[in-house]
């Protein structure tokens, strides 16, 4: 009976495997267009992480041989810290979160996640510790319950409970008729961008990451929103690794180091303040958001 067992098991393995792998492409929609192109060493053994250091160094690439994205790019989130990549459309800062989540290998330099080369570990190990809220996120239509626990094997009721509490979505689900039960997707409740957003900080939660991978939405959610959703994201990477792609500046002006990218380089590095009175790219792509804000805002009055 044991050795039938055994495939059995071996198959429930491969199965929450690949679930797993779908789900954080599901997740990486945005960041990723293309499949997965790597394979794991003979081998590899399963990545450890105790401190969630991120380094880049000296990392180039591209997806077509002839058109080199990233040069030589290098740059370290220390454990804990909220690191905003910003710059330009095009930049590579997308790349950057691809790489991390090694959809490609770089052509040159390392990455390393706690000391250890990400190219050496296994991709399913690696992907344990990184949790993604990206820019737009998927639900499946199914209930929001299901939708917060997809992912995990067989979570509690009192853990998407707190998962849901600390993503601020609790109150709005309780007061649905059918609570967690509610169906949600093309045929259930429609949500809005930003209560799908939660949905998606709840699901990171339960996932309990060290790392965080946080893809800001182009499309704006109003500001109120906006602002409420930021309040929460900033709760949850409190002492984990953050990494912040960001097109609004005002997002991530708090950041402990911000990295301004132009066409596949790190141009420019510091916090908010520093880079101010520094009075380059990034003063300048400051000035030119502060009067757009404010150009709106007239024109909403
Ligand atoms: P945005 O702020 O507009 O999201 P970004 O800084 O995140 O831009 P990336 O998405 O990293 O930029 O893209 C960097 C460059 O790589 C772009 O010129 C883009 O055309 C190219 N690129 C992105 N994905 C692919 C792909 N799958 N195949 C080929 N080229 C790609």
């Amino acid at each position: 009976l044991l050795q039938l067992f055994r495939p059995l098991d071996m198959l429930g393995w491969v199965y929450r495997t690949i679930r797993q792998g779908l789900i954080d492409m599901a997740d990486m929609f945005n960041l990723l267009d293309t499949e997965a192109e790597v394979d794991d060493a003979p081998g590899a053994p399963a990545i450890v992480v105790r401190r969630p250091t991120v380094t880049f160094e000296d990392v180039s690439f591209g997806y077509e041989p002839d058109r080199q994205i990233l040069h030589r790019l290098s740059f370290e989130a220390p454990a804990g810290a909220t690191v905003a990549l910003v710059g330009p459309s095009g930049a590579g800062k997308s790349t950057i979160g691809r790489l991390l989540f090694r959809f490609y290998d770089p052509w040159d330099g390392r990455i390393c996640v706690d000391g250890q080369n990400i190219a050496d570990v296994t991709q399913e190990s690696l992907r344990r510790q990184i949790g993604i809220v990206p820019q737009d996120s998927v639900l499946f239509n199914d209930t929001i319950g299901y939708n917060i626990a997809y992912g995990q094997d067989d979570p509690s009721s009192g853990d998407i409970q707190r998962a849901a509490a600390d993503a601020a979505i609790l109150p709005f689900i309780t007061a649905l008729p059918h609570g967690f039960d509610t169906e949600v997707g093309e045929r259930g409740l429609k949500l809005s961008g930003g209560e799908k957003q939660r949905v998606a900080i709840a699901r990171t939660l339960l996932k309990n990451p060290p790392i965080l991978l946080l893809d800001e939405a182009t499309s704006a959610l109003d500001s109120r929103t906006e602002q409420d959703i930021l309040a929460t994201l900033k709760r949850v990477s409190a002492n984990r690794t953050t990494i912040a792609i960001a097109h609004r500046l005002s997002t991530i002006s708090d950041a402990d180091i911000i990295n301004v990218m132009e066409a596949g380089r790190i141009v420019e590095s510091g916090s908010h303040g520093e880079l101010l009175r520094r009075d380059g790219l990034y003063a300048e792509m400051w000035n030119r958001q502060q009067s757009e804000t404010e150009e709106e805002r007239e024109a909403a009055e």
